[in-house]
């Protein structure tokens, strides 16, 4: 991969960039991209028309077009050692020691395709904190905890989690094309990539079997589509022998980091065990791509309905704009923005934790500007395995009798009528709108608050 096209690349981007600081952060307060720097080095979007040089173009510009889009070369070709980074980041005595050091508890691995999109300039690139390691993730990593899900413990078989009634989390791999650096399940990348045996996925089916009430399997990571897709499907065809078993959803991040596995191989197989529900992990508009928008698409068309789920993250996607941003990218290739999780309190990860407050203004400053649609549901997975809750704006100022006072979203204040329960069937309200004096209860003033459109 190091071509005399990438040195001569790198020896441009030399010139207009300092060395890339590894542990640079600023605290990700940002509410608009700066657009000092970029005016000064470009970014592919904002050059002229004609003159736009791709990451891909850029640092895989030898690479023939049958091994990009082929998910196998690129899973092959991912960068996890410092070496081979290096081949795309100019790397000083100490941040090479520090990724040593990082890489030495966390690993690393970013696909070429991934790698090809992220600003290689610039460690505030929202791509580039998601995939290059940090040595924060050392220095604060006594915050947090290795499982502050507490998977392990309700783990029923070995890689089986039935927290809630009806459904169970099924985790077959931890192998992922990257690793992102705010995942959840950092704590399994130190066993170095395992796969559940046919005996121990045998003995999740059984248990899945046993318990009738379960009518919803999550298969998720470690990235379920880093097996074949003959593996995959031998775990699909027995979950659908399986009657009580109504719908199966796949969590995974190959559309985003690695779209080329999702070929007419998989979408095949895979529609051939519908209803099957497919939830992705877009973080940042940059990530949706033309590649990105073909995987979903083939998705959509196999019959799997695709649904977002980020993880709010500083200097990532940690404003309005940025959110909004992301979420009109998501509905234009026709992906829902289904939840916008507060990240766990996972060690190694506090550095791109964003408070809570934030992420409520966010969805304050989104909902009513654009449509529901476009607005995720925000939501903290409660540490100690306590299960997901929304965590809302709350327009409900106060409540007297039967009148509610609510803000919208522009904080004016509006009165609502709140209905008894059983009303239709009280006496005295029969009686009142026999008579005809219900009308007289509910208001004008009221009805001036409202407008029709
Ligand atoms: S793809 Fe998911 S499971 Fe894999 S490293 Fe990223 S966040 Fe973690």
């Amino acid at each position: 991969m190091k071509t005399k096209e990438n040195i001569m690349n790198k020896k441009i981007d030399k010139t207009c960039t300092q060395e890339a600081g590894l542990d640079n952060h600023n605290g990700g307060e940002v509410e608009e991209e700066p657009p000092g720097r970029r005016a000064i080095c470009g970014e592919a979007e904002e050059e002229l028309p004609g003159k736009t040089i791709t990451g891909r173009q850029r640092y895989f510009g030898q690479t023939a077009d049958a091994d990009w889009n082929d998910w196998k070369w690129q899973f092959r070709h991912r960068i996890t050692t410092i070496e081979s980074l290096s081949e795309f980041i100019p790397l000083s005595e100490k941040q090479r020691k520090d990724l040593e050091l990082v890489t030495g508890c966390y690993p690393l691995s970013i696909t070429p395709y991934y790698l090809s999109l992220i600003d290689l300039h610039d460690p505030e690139d929202p791509l580039w904190k998601q995939a290059i390691p940090s040595i924060l993730e050392l220095t604060m990593g006594q915050v947090g905890e290795e499982d502050p899900l507490s998977e392990e413990r309700d783990s029923v078989v070995p890689g089986l989690v039935h927290r809630y009634p009806d459904r169970v989390l099924m985790v077959l791999t931890d192998i992922c094309p990257m690793l992102c650096r705010h995942c959840t399940r950092k704590r399994e990348w130190h066993n170095g990539g395992w796969v559940r045996s046919g005996e121990e996925i045998r003995a999740m089916l059984d248990y899945i079997r046993r318990h009738v009430a379960v009518r919803d399997v999550i298969i998720s990571g470690g990235d379920p589509l880093s097996l074949s897709t003959q593996y995959l499907e031998f775990v699909l065809a027995e979950l659908r022998q399986i009657e009580h078993v109504e719908i199966i959803r796949i969590g995974t991040r190959f559309p985003v980091v690695l779209p080329q596995r999702i070929d007419d191989e998989l979408c095949r197989m895979l529609s051939k065990y519908s209803p099957i529900w497919l939830n992705t992990h877009f973080n940042n508009h940059r990530e949706v791509t033309p590649e990105s928008a073909t995987a979903c698409d083939r998705l959509l068309r196999s019959g799997i309905p695709v649904n977002n789920q980020s993880v709010l993250l500083r200097g990532v996607n940690d404003s309005g704009w940025k959110q909004t941003k992301l979420c009109h990218a998501l509905l234009r290739i026709k992906v829902r923005p289904y939840y916008l999780f507060q990240c766990d309190e996972v060690q190694g990860t506090e550095h791109l934790r964003v408070p809570v407050e934030k992420g409520i203004e966010i969805i304050r400053g989104m909902r009513g500007y654009t449509s529901g649609l476009a607005v995720p549901t925000f939501v903290i997975d409660l540490p100690g395995g306590g299960g997901k809750v929304p965590v809302q704006p709350d327009y409900t100022l106060t409540q007297a009798g039967d009148e509610l006072f609510i803000t919208n979203y522009q904080g004016h204040l509006f009165r609502c009528h709140n209905p008894k329960d059983g009303l239709i069937d009280d006496p005295a309200f029969t009686a009142d709108f026999a008579a005809g004096t219900l009308t007289a209860n509910t208001g004008e003033v009221r009805n001036a608050d409202r407008v029709g459109v």
